[in-house]
């Protein structure tokens, strides 16, 4: 076990259906702490940036309106192995597939319209932190 950060991100589709509460309820229920939250809205040359990995699929260009399309509230996650942890309650890409209890299961639409977003690995943990965040915004406790 090591403590780890990551980002998470409340989607624009979990925003608008009133869900955020819940999410942040569980992520604070798993003993996460959270260092840093805020609500922005993204331009598409922010959320193009932010998915620049995914460049190459057939779908990036829909993702990237579709994160545009309302405010998302990233956060900054730290705990015990947290990248993993933070993943297993998210749930699988596709909600059809997602364990049940998990939160894509329980919020999201679509393979697209999934709720939440969190960093799969600590290169990408480190990539995505200081996109949205800068260290002075982290509050450590
Ligand atoms: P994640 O790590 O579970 O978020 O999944 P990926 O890194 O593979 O994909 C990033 C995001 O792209 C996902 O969370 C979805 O919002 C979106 N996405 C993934 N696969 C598809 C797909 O097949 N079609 C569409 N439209 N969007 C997808």
């Amino acid at each position: 076990m090591s403590v780890e950060r990551t980002l998470a991100i409340i989607k624009p589709d979990a925003i608008a259906k009133g869900v955020a509460g819940q999410i942040v309820t569980r992520i604070e229920n798993a003993g996460f702490k959270i260092l840093a939250a805020k609500l922005i809205r993204m331009s598409h040359e922010d959320a193009a940036g932010f998915y620049v990995v995914h460049k190459a699929r057939p779908f990036y260009r829909s993702l990237c309106t579709f994160m545009t399309q309302g405010p998302c509230l990233p956060m900054v996650l730290e705990g015990d192995n947290v990248i993993q942890r933070w993943r297993e309650l998210m749930g699988a890409t596709d909600p059809a597939k997602a364990a049940p209890g998990t939160i894509r299961r329980d919020f999201a639409a679509s393979i697209e319209a999934n709720a939440v977003h969190g960093s799969d690995s600590l290169e990408s943990a480190a990539f995505e932190i200081p996109y949205f965040f800068a260290s002075l915004e982290l509050c450590p406790r």
